[in-house]
């Protein structure tokens, strides 16, 4: 069983899980911590460190803060989700949001599959790729309203896959660590090619190990060029 630890996200997030949002968690917890033992899916396994690193720090992306409406229906899509953070706790969070957790790795995307029949979880969907091909779908370029990336890659490379994938008017959250002027420059310099431009930076202290973290929130306020984002392996090699 997970913490409950009602009070802190009260006091940190404006917000309190009810009860079924509390047997989801539970439910969560226990089918990645049983997967983990045959897939590596996360080092993160220790109760209090799951509720923090994976629960909390998921949701303080997008709970307290004006510029996410929740109530609003919502496309969104988690780039790199892994074990399906923060995607999945966040389409707990918000049933009226559609989740698409996607990810190149094909046994990360069929355990997620099996997790979210497991939780009911029927806003969520599964996709396999890379980033640098959906980005040129037309099935899926300029066709979402909010775009996560935690743990992919470095910030301008973040911007690259999330950035063509969004609306004009949509918003990409990149969860990051500590950040730094150098990287708000080089992030600067790659959305103005992407089309993006930075709507606010949230910095948070995570409640129970007092760690740093910082949400950056590019909103969307022009077409991205078609050469975006580049070919497979390109963002990453060379960053924007
Ligand atoms: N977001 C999760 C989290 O924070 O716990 C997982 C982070 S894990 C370090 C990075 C994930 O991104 C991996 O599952 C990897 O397969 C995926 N990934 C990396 N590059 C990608 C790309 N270009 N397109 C799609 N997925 C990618």
């Amino acid at each position: 069983m997970l913490p409950k630890f009602s009070d802190i996200w009260q006091n940190t997030l404006n917000w309190n899980p009810n009860p079924s949002q509390q047997k989801q968690w539970d439910k969560l917890y226990h089918e990645i911590i049983l997967a983990n033992r045959q897939i590596n899916l996360t080092r993160i396994t220790e109760p209090n460190d799951f509720w923090e690193k994976h629960l909390w720090d998921s949701l303080a992306g997008i709970l307290d803060i004006e510029i996410i409406n929740l109530e609003q229906s919502l496309k969104v899509i988690d780039i790199g989700t892994g074990a399906g953070f923060p995607g999945i706790p966040i389409g707990i969070v918000c049933p009226n949001w559609q989740v698409t957790l996607f990810d190149s790795t094909r046994k990360k995307i069929n355990f997620i599959k099996i997790l979210l029949e497991e939780l009911s979880l029927k806003n969520c969907h599964t996709l396999i790729g890379r980033a640098e091909e959906i980005g040129q779908n037309p099935s899926h370029r300029e066709s979402y309203d909010l775009a996560l990336i935690r743990a992919v890659g470095e910030a301008s490379v973040c911007a690259e896959y999330t950035l063509p994938l969004l609306k004009t008017g949509g918003m990409a959250v990149l969860y990051r660590g500590n950040w730094t002027d150098e990287e708000e420059l080089k992030l600067k310099s790659a959305i103005k090619q992407l089309g993006g431009k930075i709507a606010l930076i949230r910095k948070l202290q995570t409640p129970l190990t007092q760690s740093i973290r910082h949400f950056i929130y590019l909103e969307k306020i022009a077409k991205t060029p078609l050469q975006f984002p580049r070919s497979i392996g390109v963002p990453n090699q060379y960053p924007l």
